[in-house]
């Protein structure tokens, strides 16, 4: 069992983290019983396959179970887990237990600290992403006026169980949507980058996944610890996402993380036409981008993707797009481009690779 204590500098709630065999069944009964109720939050699909093990875990007095999926990260999934609680009867010492993947996560953690002011959330991430990055680091939102993660504050769990029972029953897409993630924290961490560079050939083995696992973690949580709102390096994470959101909304058929794949990649094409960059290391990260990316992957023209990148919450001034590039091992940089440049250069590296 691996555990790290998350600290923010900024002095906001500190979270515990659990990660490994046992974390689930072991160490979040030992935080339990100091609530007298125990509320779990889950989604249709982690029910249907956990469901018996996560009421025995837990001794859950109430349950919420919403729908699986994006779509339903909503104000009205928010207030149905909302009102849920208040029938449930729970008071501020009582407790919510997420228990699923990123989305679970999101709208878990938002109830939990819009309840009574606050009270304390437990998570229990069940998909390789959520373990990797979006239970660490207090992040909680729903979708709202069509925009992602529009509504929400950031509010660290009390305890995080990144528990690899879970892992199993995730889809090769699953799997792999954490996987561009990982990579990503692979280009903003040496000791990461050479540990997955060894692994490229078997990189979407679930095994080999599961050992990575806590470094990850610890990565994550050693950026949000030094920069818990993200108004420094925390904005490093956005690694490569300038590209993978623009891509993510002319694509619907790609995972989140294929389009962090894929916008590190195109990033990394960037960073050697316009930065001092150290070009063996990019070849390096752009053949382990492809090699997470796995079979084949056709992207139409850029013309209308690359505006996408306009609306990017990075880009400083009308006209230009920012991109967080990574530059050398464990080095990013931040590159605005006018985007006239943008869009030319982009739909060039997407002709010579597609
Ligand atoms: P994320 O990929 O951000 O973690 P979701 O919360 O939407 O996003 O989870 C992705 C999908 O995986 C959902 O359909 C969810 O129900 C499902 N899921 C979550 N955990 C597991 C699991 N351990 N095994 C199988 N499916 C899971
Ligand atoms: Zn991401």
């Amino acid at each position: 069992m691996n555990t790290l204590r998350l600290v923010p500098e900024s002095r906001g709630g500190q979270s515990e983290i659990f990660c490994g065999e046992g974390a689930f069944q072991e160490q979040l009964p030992r935080f339990l019983r100091a609530h007298a109720k125990r509320f779990v939050f889950t989604d249709s699909n982690v029910s249907a396959i956990y469901g018996d093990l996560i009421k025995r875990t837990t001794g859950a007095d109430g349950l919420f179970v919403m729908e699986a999926g994006e779509e339903h990260k909503t104000e009205r999934t928010l207030f149905a887990l909302l009102s849920a609680m208040a029938e449930a009867g729970l008071h501020r010492t009582d407790c919510l237990i997420a228990v699923g993947g990123g989305v679970v996560g999101d709208v878990g953690g938002l109830a939990a600290a819009l309840y009574m002011r606050g009270i304390a959330c437990y998570q229990v991430p069940t998909t390789l992403l959520a373990q990797v990055d979006s239970s660490v680091g207090g992040k909680t939102a729903i979708d709202f006026h069509g925009v992602k993660n529009l509504v929400g504050v950031f509010s660290q769990a009390k305890a995080v169980f990144a528990d690899p029972l879970f892992l199993d029953t995730l889809s090769p897409r699953e799997v792999r949507c954490g996987l561009g993630e990982i990579v990503k924290h692979g280009a903003l961490n040496g000791a990461l980058f050479d540990r997955l560079f060894a692994h490229q050939n078997g990189l979407t083995d679930l095994e080999t996944l599961k050992s990575l696992v806590f470094d990850n973690i610890q990565f994550k949580a050693s950026v949000v610890a030094q920069d818990e709102k993200e108004s420094g390096v925390r904005k490093s994470l956005n690694l490569g996402h300038t590209t993978a959101h623009a891509v993510e909304l002319a694509l619907k058929t790609l995972s989140h993380g294929e389009c962090v794949l894929i916008g590190m990649i195109f990033e990394a094409k960037l960073a050697l036409l316009h930065t001092e960059c150290d070009e063996g290391y990019l070849n390096e990260l752009i053949a382990l981008c492809k090699a997470a990316l796995g079979g084949a992957w056709k992207l139409p023209s850029f013309e209308e993707t690359a505006r996408n990148a306009l609306l990017d919450k990075k880009n400083t001034e009308a006209g230009s797009v920012v991109v967080t590039a990574p530059v050398k091992k464990g080095k990013y940089c931040l590159l605005s481009l006018p985007f006239e440049t943008y869009l030319n250069e982009t739909e060039q590296i997407r002709r010579e690779l597609c």
